[in-house]
């Protein structure tokens, strides 16, 4: 069982295993800086608010209170590929919402207010799709398996990926692909960022 990735800025080809629910594959988000907000206790001692009030956030960043606040995406998908070895890949909302095609927030609202074990369908959709995920590899990611790779782009057009896997299984080598410099001349252009 080797390892499959390089050190370096790397492409492979990896069908999800599943998607991370707990922790949640979102956050919420101050839309004022984009880092994690609190919900805001109101002091119940002057606090006259009703159930009917929207509940409020804190961002200590920001140090104010807002009850505007945005989810974003921070999914972990666990991917594999020939060598049935599995990987913690992370997509940020900037990597997941483009390649979703929906915002976290809308994927969130759909299950509100169903039960906690139901998750969007966009997600568990994912399960068994192959894709192509550009990631950057350190030698720490390369010092133990308990990792999480940083994903920075996911191709999961059927055309691209076919032609990646054609390209790469005629390199037989033992399930490593190497650094992809010529990734970009073929990447198709609305996925580069
Ligand atoms: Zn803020």
């Amino acid at each position: 069982m080797g390892l499959w990735l390089m050190i370096g800025k790397c492409v492979l080809a990896a069908k999800v295993v599943s998607v991370e629910y707990n922790p949640l594959w979102y956050y919420i988000a101050c839309s004022t800086c984009n880092k994690v907000v609190q919900p805001y206790e109101e002091d119940p001692e002057n606090g006259d608010l009703d159930d009917e009030s929207p509940p409020l956030f804190h961002c200590s960043a920001c140090d104010e209170v807002f009850f505007r606040v945005e989810a974003k995406y921070i999914l972990v998908l666990r991917v594999t590929n020939e060598s049935d070895e599995e990987l913690r890949f992370l997509l940020f909302d900037h990597v997941a919402r483009p390649f979703l095609r929906r915002s976290a927030d809308a994927l969130a609202e759909e299950v509100t207010l169903k039960p906690a074990s139901e998750v969007p369908s966009t997600l568990s959709n994912l399960v068994g799709k192959l894709m192509l995920l550009k990631i950057l590899t350190s030698n720490d990611n390369l010092k133990t398996r308990r990792v999480t790779y940083k994903v920075e782009i996911v191709v999961d057009d059927e055309k691209f990926v076919d032609k990646f896997v054609r390209n790469d299984s005629s390199k037989a080598d033992n399930n490593q692909v190497s650094n992809h410099s010529s990734l970009d001349i073929w990447m198709p252009q609305n996925h580069q960022l």
